[in-house]
């Protein structure tokens, strides 16, 4: 299947248009039209080849949603018409424990990537959601709850589950005292996913100056990390504390702001870190974790979560063509929340 999209070339240059093929359909396989694609700071990563594993062409965009066009002979949960998502993997073992658990982001033989991997079978490097078509195993393909705004909801296949699992790990409920640190894509899902299930939130920044952006989200109150006298009190506060921030940085000041047996929760470095004090983690019995996104069953759960609490990402839509202007805005963390792309304006070219 023909179809058309927006790929990186190579890691210095703008994305730019690319017609390339989709596999055919496998009896299997559910075949969408994309109507839109969330923009992820991993798309920027991946494009210009920041983690070492980039081919190219390669076409980014990880929070699909679409709409069914064709499914194949052993597909018995979706039809033609309906509107589905897909987000960060799109296969994997489907046999170890962690398959089997329904954790196929943790798969013993390795998670497939929507782009950045290969197909499991063909071995043909995969590629994203910035494109007009998209052909996923049954497996992979979330449906999307009636009432769900289409047009906002993208965000939630990668910035929603990376919140919304380590929320679920660590029994975040009614009361639940949480920290987010960081108020960008992710961290503005974890203040809504952790308000939406009840819980205390407090958003961690180095200044005031996202004070009222963090309380319109939900969160009860905004604590300035630069504030020492402020963090000081702030001491043993906190059940879990989801560190949002998308670069490398001191968790220390942190630390003591978990009670004792509590979490921090690292879900946007994916890289080295700076060092960090091991006295409060000893003295508290802290904890210092990592989260990757999340299963495709507890992905359908927190898509069905938020269309029953509307919870949506605030979202800025751009047209395909703006995608190199959104990347640097991204970069300097000028937007709210996040982008997402129409696909219909990705100009037609080749079609099915
Ligand atoms: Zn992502
Ligand atoms: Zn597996």
């Amino acid at each position: 299947m023909k179809t058309v999209g927006f790929a990186a070339y190579d890691p210095k240059k703008p994305l730019a248009p690319y017609e390339f093929e989709r596999r055919a359909l496998r009896p299997n396989d559910v075949a969408m039209e994309i109507l839109f694609c969330g923009v992820c700071h991993s798309d920027l990563h991946t494009a210009r080849n920041d983690w070492g594993w980039s081919y190219y062409p390669i076409v980014p965009g990880h929070e699909i949603v679409g709409r069914v066009t064709a499914v194949g002979p052993q597909v018995n949960r979706y039809k033609v018409g309906d509107h589905v998502a897909v987000g960060c993997l799109v296969d994997s073992c489907q046999e170890c424990d962690q398959c089997q658990k329904g954790e196929e982001q943790l798969c013993r033989e390795g998670m497939t990537g929507t782009y950045g991997g290969h197909d499991r079978i063909t071995k043909a490097p995969n590629q994203g959601g910035y494109s007009k078509h998209l052909i996923v195993r049954e497996e992979f393909c979330l449906s999307m709850p009636a009432g769900l705004d289409l047009s906002k909801a993208a965000p939630l296949l990668c910035a929603g589950i990376t919140t919304w699992s380590p929320l679920k790990t660590w029994n975040v409920g009614v009361g639940s005292r949480v920290g987010v640190i960081g108020l960008g894509g992710l961290g503005h899902m974890a203040v809504k996913l952790a308000v939406g299930l009840g819980a205390d939130v407090t958003v961690v920044s180095r200044s005031a100056a996202k004070e009222a952006d963090a309380l319109a989200l939900g969160a009860s109150r905004l604590l300035v990390s630069a504030d020492e006298e402020a963090m000081a009190q702030a001491a043993n506060h906190f059940d879990l504390i989801i560190d949002t921030v998308p670069v490398k940085h001191d968790i220390t000041p942190y630390l003591a702001l978990l009670d004792v047996d509590a979490t921090l929760v690292l879900v946007g470095q994916v890289g080295p870190m700076n060092e960090f004090n091991t006295v409060p983690m000893l003295m508290g019995r802290r904890r210092v974790a990592g989260s990757p996104i999340g299963g495709i069953k507890e992905t359908q759960e927190m898509l069905d979560f938020c269309a029953e609490k509307n919870i949506l990402p605030d979202c800025e839509m751009i047209r395909m063509d703006e995608i190199n202007e959104a990347f640097e805005r991204m970069e300097n963390a000028d937007v709210r929340y996040r982008f997402v792309i129409d696909m219909a304006t990705l100009p037609a070219g080749a079609t099915a």
